[in-house]
């Protein structure tokens, strides 16, 4: 399961979850008002009622059991620094210690690209960069080169969250108000957790995919209730 996308070399793949999330996800919850434990209670056709009941009147933690680890390639660290600041979650990032950058990689936003005088500016600039950088990585340690580095530099990350905090995840990175590479990124991984888990994450996404948009007067005015129930 992968998903790519050619203009910034973004790679996701979704390298482990949890099996059968939705009917593990949907037994913990029946456990709860049963005399049997959660191993007894695992069956098949009615998980989309039975979760969406439980996790409707608040009871979010039952879709902590599934978990989710992804691996994500090519994307600035203007994106892994927006990344990081969701706290229950894990990450282990590629490092600039360690990793020397020998050669050039960047991400060239859409409206740099757009424009050919911006692009010509932006891809000088980093080439200066970079001599600088191998430059300095000869006399300083990497450590300290890495400094010069810019924010668009790329690099890879594996991120390791559970449902509930992807979805809470999704509604704010899915929304159109959310930077785009973050909401790049974050509309890859939905679609990989719907592939496994369509019933926990039938109704993930920005709040309009679920009702009004809580954003006020900062709102886009493009709902999208139409994801609802498709893959995104
Ligand atoms: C459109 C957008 C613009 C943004 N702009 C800025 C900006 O200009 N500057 C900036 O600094 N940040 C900005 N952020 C980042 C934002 O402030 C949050 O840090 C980030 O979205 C992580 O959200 P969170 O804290 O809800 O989630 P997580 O860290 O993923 O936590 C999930 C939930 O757990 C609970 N939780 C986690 N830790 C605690 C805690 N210590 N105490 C109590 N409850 C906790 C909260 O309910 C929280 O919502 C922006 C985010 C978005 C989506």
């Amino acid at each position: 399961m992968e998903q790519k996308t050619g203009d910034t070399g973004m790679n996701v793949r979704l390298l482990a979850h949890t099996p059968d999330a939705d009917a593990v996800c949907t037994a913990a919850g029946r456990s709860c008002y049963s005399e049997r434990p959660s191993a007894d209670l695992l069956r098949e056709n009615d998980n989309e009622k039975v979760l969406g009941v439980i996790v409707g009147m608040g009871h979010h933690s039952v879709i902590e059991h599934a978990v989710f680890t992804f691996s994500v390639e090519g994307v600035s660290r203007v994106l892994t620094h927006q990344l990081v600041r969701h706290r229950i979650a894990s990450f282990s990032q590629q490092s600039q210690r360690y990793v020397p950058l020998k050669a050039p990689t960047y991400v060239v936003p859409d409206s740099v690209k757009a424009d050919p005088r911006s692009a010509a500016l932006y891809e000088n600039t980093m080439e200066k960069i970079w001599d600088a950088y191998n430059r300095l990585s000869e006399i300083v340690p990497a450590e300290d080169a890495r400094y010069i580095l810019p924010n668009g530099c790329t690099t890879n990350i594996t991120i390791t969250m559970n449902a509930r905090e992807l979805l809470h995840f999704f509604s704010l990175r899915c929304c159109e108000r959310a930077q785009w590479e973050i909401r790049d990124l974050s509309e890859k991984m939905l679609a990989l957790c719907k592939e496994v888990s369509p019933v926990i994450f039938r109704d993930a996404g920005p709040p309009c995919v679920r009702g009004p948009c809580p954003e006020g007067k900062l709102s886009c005015g493009r709902p999208r209730c139409s994801l609802r129930n498709h893959a995104v």
